[in-house]
C-alpha cells in the first residue's frame, strides 16, 4: 500500500514547471533560456509557508519553548498561518492568528477551516501602534503557554529554505541553474535558498521581485495591494547580502500576470507569483537579448490563486483600483488574430 501517516509527511519536494508562452520570447530565443516555475501551491497547506512552518514549530518543541497543551501566536498575512495551523492541529497545539485587514476573507476562513482563531488588524498604522498587528500579536503572546514563532525574526525560517527549497532546485535542475528569482516578505526564501544555491556555485545570480513602494527596492513602505511580500521595514530574516538585483514591479504588472499565469500557462497561482515571474520574464527577456542559451531561471512560485477569486479573478475588483485584467488581447503578437 502507498499512503503517507500525515498531511505533514508531503511537504516540500515540489515540482519545476517549465513557462512558455507568457515569456513572450522572439521566436528564435524559443528554446532558451528556460524558464522553470517551482509550484508551492502543491505542498498540503497550499503554500510555500508549510516548510518554515515545521521547521519552527520542530525547533521550538525541541527547545522547549513550546509546551504540550500551548498556544501558537503569529501575525502573518494567511498562508505561515495556514502552514502553522496544519501542523500545530495535528501535533495538538491551539493557534491564535493576528493579520492586517487587507488579507483576503478566503484567507482568513481557511486559517479558521483548521481550528485557528483570527485576529484582524488595520493596515493604515505604523508598526508601532498599539493596534498594529505586530503589537497586537506581542500581547497576545505574553500569555501563560504562548509561544510567537515570529517569522520575521526566526532562523528558522531561512534554515527551512536553506536545508529543503534550496537543496530542490540545485537538484531538479542537476546544477544547472544561473538564476534564481523570487519575491521577499520575511525575506526567508530568498534568504536560505539564495545562500544555498550561491554556495554550490557563486555565479548563480540571485534576483529579488518586489512591489513598487516596498523597502525592498527603495521605497518607504508606501501602501501597496500585493499580498504576502514587500514590507516597510528589515526582516532580521532577510539577508542583505544575498540578492544580486531586485527588480521592483508594479500592482497593475503583477495583477495582469497573475491571470496570465491562469489563462495561458494553467497556473493558479496568487498575486505575489505573478510579481516573481513578471522579474523572471524579465531577466528572460534580457538573457534571450544576450544571446544566453545556457541560462536555467528558477522562480519560485509561492501559493494558490484560490485564495484571490474575489480579488485579484476578479474583473470588478481589478477596474475599482483601475488595473488591466490582462485577458485583452494587448499582448498578443501583431498578426495574430
Ligand atoms: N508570497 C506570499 C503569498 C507570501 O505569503 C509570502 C510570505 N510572506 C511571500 C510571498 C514571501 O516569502 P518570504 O516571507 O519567505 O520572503
Amino acid at each position: 500500500m502507498q499512503y503517507v501517516n500525515s498531511v505533514l509527511d508531503l511537504i516540500g519536494n515540489t515540482p519545476l514547471v517549465r513557462l512558455g508562452r507568457t515569456l513572450d520570447l522572439p521566436d528564435a530565443a524559443a528554446d532558451a533560456p528556460l524558464v522553470l516555475a517551482k509550484v508551492e501551491y502543491l505542498n498540503p497547506g497550499g503554500s510555500v509557508k508549510d516548510r518554515i512552518a515545521t521547521r519552527m514549530i520542530e525547533a521550538a518543541e525541541a527547545s522547549g519553548e513550546l509546551q504540550p497543551g500551548g498556544t501558537i501566536v503569529e501575525p502573518t498575512s494567511g498562508n505561515t498561518g495556514v502552514g502553522l495551523a496544519m501542523v500545530a492541529q495535528q501535533k495538538g497545539y491551539k493557534c491564535i492568528f493576528v493579520c492586517p485587514d487587507k488579507v483576503s476573507v478566503d484567507k482568513r476562513n481557511v486559517l479558521k477551516a483548521y481550528g485557528a482563531e483570527v485576529v484582524v488588524c488595520p493596515t493604515a498604522v505604523a508598526p508601532e501602534h498599539p493596534d498594529s498587528y505586530y503589537n497586537v500579536s506581542d500581547r497576545l503572546a505574553s500569555q501563560p503557554g504562548a509561544w510567537k514563532p515570529n517569522q520575521y525574526a526566526n532562523p528558522h525560517n531561512p534554515r527551512s529554505h536553506y536545508e529543503t527549497t534550496g537543496p530542490e532546485i540545485w537538484a531538479q535542475t542537476e546544477g544547472r541553474i544561473t538564476h534564481f528569482v523570487c519575491g521577499m516578505g520575511t525575506g526567508g526564501t530568498i534568504s536560505g535558498v539564495g545562500r544555498y544555491l550561491k554556495e554550490q556555485n557563486p555565479d548563480v545570480q540571485v534576483i529579488g521581485a518586489d512591489p513598487a513602494g516596498s523597502v525592498y527596492s527603495g521605497g518607504t513602505g508606501r501602501p501597496y495591494l500585493v499580498e504576502g511580500v514587500g514590507e516597510d521595514f528589515w526582516p532580521d530574516t532577510y539577508d542583505r547580502t544575498v540578492a544580486d538585483r531586485v527588480i521592483e514591479v508594479s500592482d497593475a504588472d503583477s495583477f495582469a500576470f497573475t491571470r496570465r499565469l491562469a489563462r495561458e500557462e494553467a497556473l493558479l497561482v496568487g498575486g505575489s507569483c505573478g510579481m516573481a515571474a513578471w522579474a523572471a520574464r524579465q531577466v528572460a527577456q534580457e538573457l534571450a537579448a544576450e544571446g544566453r542559451t545556457d541560462a536555467v531561471v528558477v522562480v519560485l512560485l509561492p501559493d494558490s490563486g484560490r485564495g484571490y477569486l474575489t480579488k485579484i479573478f476578479n474583473d470588478e475588483w481589478l477596474a475599482q483600483y483601475g488595473f488591466a485584467t490582462g485577458d485583452q488581447e494587448d499582448h498578443r503578437t501583431v498578426g495574430e488574430v
